[in-house]
């Protein structure tokens, strides 16, 4: 059995400027001594520049979506191609904003893993349960079935890691109890093993939603969780590196 090796990785959503590139070199500087890989997914136009800034520290630049096909008559859509060209070594897919706001079904998201595989990128893969769903006592079997609709068995011996965030906790402040995310993780480890044998050990479970300095000992420290997905907290250096300091 492989122990995966941690993921922290901050996702700016569609915030920053080039001006916020100050705050990823921040991190490169102040980053310490740290078990994990620690990533930093902005918007797609300062991909290339952040790639730029963080040249020669470790810190990796990510993407928060991509097309499935490698090019085509996409209007408004960019290929993994593209932004493994542009300097992401990562993608965030399937992130519950997109499947909310855009319509994002597990099978377009497993597309979507294809696609980044394609291009040689590493997907984070979201999942999470609703407010009413976790309400209704179906959010392990929301969140279970999310992982077997949106990771294709393209997946098998690649890197890639599984974020559970739900919906109720992004952006919120909220989050659930250790005992909570415990449970949760055991389960999408229990399915990943289930779909991609022991080998998918390897792949780290990250926790998203409201992941702070201050909650980020225990959520980092709890069984199978193997990093975290930071929103907010990512986007103020000070904040994000006392989130990798925690673990
Ligand atoms: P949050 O967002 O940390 O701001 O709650 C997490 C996410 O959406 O990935």
């Amino acid at each position: 059995m492989t122990a995966p090796t941690p993921l922290i990785a901050g996702n700016w959503k569609m915030n920053g400027t080039l001006a916020s590139l100050d705050e990823a070199r921040a991190v490169a500087a102040g980053i310490g001594a740290t078990p994990a890989r620690v990533a930093i997914c902005p918007p797609t136009p300062l991909i290339r520049a952040m790639r730029e800034a963080l040249a020669g520290s470790a810190v990796l630049v990510g993407a928060q979506d991509c097309h499935c096909e490698a090019s085509g008559a996409f209007t408004g859509d960019v290929s993994g191609e593209m932004l493994a060209e542009a300097g992401a070594t990562l993608v965030i897919l399937g992130h519950s904003e997109r499947r909310a706001g855009h319509g994002e079904s597990d099978e377009l998201v497993a597309g979507k893993v294809r696609g980044a595989l394609r291009a040689g990128l590493e997907p984070i893969v979201c999942v999470g349960e609703t407010p009413d769903e976790r309400k209704a006592g179906e959010a392990l079997a929301v969140v279970t079935g999310q992982v077997r609709g949106s990771l294709p068995p393209e997946l098998a011996g690649k890197a890639f890691s599984v974020a559970y965030e739900p919906v109720w906790a992004i952006g919120t402040g909220l989050t659930p109890t250790v005992a909570e995310i415990e449970e949760m993780h055991r389960a999408v480890r229990a399915t990943l093993r289930e779909m991609f044998g022991a080998a998918a050990d390897a792949a780290p479970i990250l926790y998203g939603g409201s992941v702070k300095p201050a909650n980020a000992a225990e959520i980092l420290h709890a069984a199978e969780v193997g990093g975290a997905l930071v929103g907010g907290a990512s986007l103020k250096a000070t904040d994000f590196l006392g989130i990798i300091n925690a673990l």
